[in-house]
């Protein structure tokens, strides 16, 4: 059933002491869908992941995992979940296919282990020590080691961090594969081209809070601003300045950084020339591009997900 929800998270909330790195997020994911939880360090993705997988448990609220129930009922839980942490520490002097039949002999109901590695890229590799792999292969074999029991929903925890461009975009053909074969996916990262590229939904994680929840396209939709207007300028105006120019809906100025965001490109570019002319300012580096989850960030919370 494509529209069954299979994963149900209500209020969850957890503190470190004094400090509540979990503010009652609350989220549905459906069968099938790649969820992404995007968000800065230290935003609280990792903790939700921890409480969602059986690693931390919840201050308050609940949540279900293919109807399970995590406080309740662990053991269907572990069952129906696979789960790559961004700390996995695997045994370095092992080689790749030894590691994955020891994992393979934890549960009673295994996948075919030579499938699973040529699904992932792994079968020049498969009689060597995992201490000789590159980064990316590594993270591969992380996730090798999170489906080898079939599991229906698949968590993976900023599973790109740390690698190179090609790596990356190797982990991405394998994650929309794993979407093709029907796994729910749950993911967090904090790199906007990954959650706009994988994500079928996006939660936007800041400070503890899921401060925003839509498609990508959706999100940078409600932006109300489809371009962005970028240029370099000694000792910029203040914000208001700018907005009143003509179709410039937001204003984001950081030191000598200046960006528009506009509904009507041609018409702001129109102003902001007549502007700066008028009051004689120069204005370097100018570009245009089309908005981005990145701007959804920086229009939501005043700082981009980079800097936080
Ligand atoms: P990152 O990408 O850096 O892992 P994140 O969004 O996953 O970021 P969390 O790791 O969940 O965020 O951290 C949320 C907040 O809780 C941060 O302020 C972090 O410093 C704090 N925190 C996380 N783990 C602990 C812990 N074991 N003890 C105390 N504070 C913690």
């Amino acid at each position: 059933m494509q529209n069954e929800t299979m994963v149900d998270v209500q209020g969850l909330v957890k503190s470190y002491g004094s400090h509540t790195a979990v503010k009652g997020v609350q989220f549905q994911v459906k069968k099938g869908e790649i969820f992404g939880l995007l968000g800065p360090n230290g935003a609280g993705k990792t903790t939700t992941i921890e409480m969602l997988v059986g690693l931390r448990k919840p201050d308050e609220g609940t949540a279900t995992l293919a109807g399970f129930d995590v406080k309740k009922e662990v053991n269907k839980v572990k069952e129906v979940i696979g789960v790559q942490l961004q700390s996995t520490s695997l045994f370095e002097l092992l080689k790749v296919e030894e590691i994955l039949h020891l994992y393979a002999s934890f549960y009673p109901r295994n996948i075919n282990i030579d499938t699973l590695i040529e699904d992932m890229l792994l079968t020049e590799k498969r009689k060597d020590r995992i201490k000789g792999l590159s980064g990316g292969q590594k993270q591969r074999l992380a996730i090798a080691l999170a489906l080898i029991h079939d599991p229906e929903i698949v968590f993976l925890d900023e599973p790109t961090t740390g690698l190179d461009p090609q790596a990356r975009r190797t982990l991405w053909d394998i994650v929309l594969r794993l979407k093709e074969q029907g796994k729910t996916i749950l993911l967090s990262t904090h790199y906007m081209d990954e959650a706009h590229v994988l994500c079928d939904r996006i939660g936007i994680m800041d400070q503890g809070e899921l401060i925003a929840l839509d498609t990508p396209t959706n999100l940078v939709k409600k932006l109300h601003s489809t371009s962005t207007i970028e240029f370099h300028l000694n000792n910029p105006p203040e914000q208001e300045w700018f907005l009143k120019m003509e179709a410039v809906e937001k204003v984001s100025i950081k030191d000598t950084f200046v960006q528009l965001y506009t509904d009507n490109l041609q018409q702001a570019l129109t102003s902001l020339i007549q502007l700066s002319t008028e009051h004689n300012l120069k204005i370097e580096d100018l570009q245009t591009r089309l908005a981005t989850l990145e701007d959804v960030f920086i229009t939501m919370t005043g700082r981009s997900i980079r800097e936080s």
